[in-house]
């Protein structure tokens, strides 16, 4: 599979069948969708108004990938200095403190997984993406909150009912 840089590349590419650019776009959520792939790419296509002939508007899918990109970056940045923390840690001889890491376990993709792909945050990727970072990084102990909305009487192995996200991940929900 192509790279996801390389794949962003041809969503710009004008030169290209605006339709074959809507493609390489999807293709674009194999490698990152924080929602899942079909939340994530329903998200999008609502947010920057992708029409269904994509011949009227095709610069909604570079509005759509200028956003995953931007999300992306975060995570991407975090993972970085997140390893670096590690291996610092384990230089120094320090046991690692058990915590979320959701590119650990997660990997980049389905940070904040939605199930059902209409249900969703209304938020920009970014937004989300960071809030859910944070929290992984300030620790497991949320107080029955959930992740991404703050909503009450939340654990992590159900999706939320305020937002949709399942913040244990694809698979973990009950
Ligand atoms: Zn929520």
């Amino acid at each position: 599979m192509t790279s996801f840089p390389a794949t962003a590349r041809r969503v710009r590419d004008e030169s290209l069948d605006p339709r074959q650019r809507r493609v390489r776009l999807r293709n674009c959520l194999y490698h990152f969708a924080p929602y899942g792939f079909h939340a994530t790419w329903h998200h999008l296509a609502a947010t920057h108004g992708i029409p269904r002939g994509i011949e009227a508007d095709p610069s909604a899918l570079v509005r759509a990938l200028d956003e995953v990109e931007t999300a992306r970056a975060l995570v991407l940045s975090r993972a970085v200095a997140f390893a670096a923390q590690r291996r610092l840690q384990k230089w120094q001889g320090r046991r690692v403190p058990a915590a979320l890491h959701p590119w650990d376990s997660w990997g980049c993709h389905d940070i904040a997984y939605c199930p059902d792909p209409q249900k969703h945050p209304a938020e920009p990727l970014p937004v989300v993406v960071d809030r859910v970072l944070d929290a992984c990084a300030a620790g497991p102990d949320r107080a029955g909150r959930c992740l991404v909305c703050g909503q009450e009487d939340w654990d992590l192995w159900r999706v939320c009912q305020n937002c949709g996200v399942a913040s244990g991940g694809r698979g973990n929900h009950r």
